[in-house]
């Protein structure tokens, strides 16, 4: 492989609370190691348009604490096809970049995997997801960010819902994953979870509200993942109120917010580390890898494997909701 002398490092997909964390590590590691290093605005889109600007230091000064992502982020139908690979490739060359770090989610990472093997241009992903379904790493970037919001959220709900014994249900984020959902339930001292992973058939849910909760004596939070499989908070709200029409519920959908502020000190530590070591990583000749912190450890996981495998939920941490809100 010829010796890397230019970076380039773009954000792609949903955006995520230290992205700018990470494209900070990312510029710096990359000037400290001697080399040039280059933004692309708005994705995978950025990179067609030649939307591409060199980056000094100063340049990601003052944006480690901030959410959103300076470079903007997108999602590019035109990526996905050769012509536009094609031209994403020429820009590359254009501006003699010769290799490129991905921050985004397995969406970012399948277009990286292709975009490097046709064109023979080393890629190195962070993932960066408020999800967390990102097999290979123990945390993405903004995940941690994403449960804290939600946990401050959820705990203000539920001094309202205590005030007049009502029943909440509360949607947080993850279309496909529970992570968020699992992690702010137990954070919260929920009565119980629902996830994309499991099929809820609610038994389990209407067995809690049917025997054991005494609606003119209690509130109860129930947290439910948008992608949960009944339809999310809303659509389950509407099956309970018909099986208990005497409960007073409520349904909050938490939307956009997990998404962004300040990230924690957590991801800002995890982005930085990710950052350094995706330069590193290129560095070192690697390449259609994504960089990760198992146990601790960095880890270095080929995109297939980590495009393939599906992070399971830790079912301990399902049994935990189930026993502490044993009543
Ligand atoms: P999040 O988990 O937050 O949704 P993501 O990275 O999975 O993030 P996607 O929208 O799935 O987000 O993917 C981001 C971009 O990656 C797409 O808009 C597209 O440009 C590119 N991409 C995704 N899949 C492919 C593919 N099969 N081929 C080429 N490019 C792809």
């Amino acid at each position: 492989m010829a010796k890397i002398k230019r970076i380039g490092v773009l954000t792609s997909g949903g955006d995520a609370p230290g992205m700018n964390a990470a494209i900070r590590a990312v510029v710096r590691a990359t000037l400290y190691n001697g080399c040039e290093a280059y933004g692309i605005y708005e994705g995978y889109q950025g990179l067609i348009n030649g939307d591409i600007k060199k980056l000094r230091s100063n340049h990601v000064s003052n944006i480690i604490q901030r959410g959103g992502t300076i470079l903007k982020s997108a999602r590019s139908k035109e990526f996905r096809t050769v012509e536009g690979r094609a031209k994403a490739a020429a820009n590359m060359r254009e501006h003699k970049i010769d290799a490129l770090v991905v921050i985004g989610g397995d969406g970012s990472f399948t277009g990286a995997r292709i975009f490097g093997q046709e064109h023979g241009i080393p890629v190195v992903g962070i993932p960066g997801t408020i999800d967390n379904d990102l097999y290979g790493t123990d945390s993405t970037i903004g995940y941690d960010t994403a449960v804290n919001t939600a946990v401050d959220a959820v705990d203000k709900i539920k001094d309202t819902a205590s005030a007049h014994n009502r029943l909440f249900f509360i949607e947080v984020m993850g279309r496909d994953a529970g992570f968020i959902a699992l992690r702010v339930a137990i954070s919260t001292g929920a009565e119980a979870v629902l996830v994309p992973e499991i099929e809820s058939d609610l038994t389990d849910l209407n067995d809690f509200l049917g025997k054991d909760y005494d609606p003119t004596n209690s509130s109860a939070i129930v947290i439910v993942a948008e992608g949960e499989k009944s339809g999310g908070a809303m659509q389950i709200a509407e099956k309970v109120s018909k099986s208990h029409p005497n409960y007073d519920i409520r349904v909050s959908i938490l939307g956009h917010m997990q998404r962004g502020g300040s990230p924690s000190p957590f991801d800002r530590v995890l982005a930085s580390q990710l950052g350094v070591a995706a330069v590193e990583a290129l560095l070192d000749d690697q390449s259609n890898i994504m960089v990760g912190i198992m146990n601790k450890q960095i880890t270095q996981v080929p995109f297939n494997k980590t495009i393939k495998n599906t992070k399971s939920l830790n079912p301990e941490l399902l049994k935990l909701v189930k026993v502490l809100s044993f009543r």
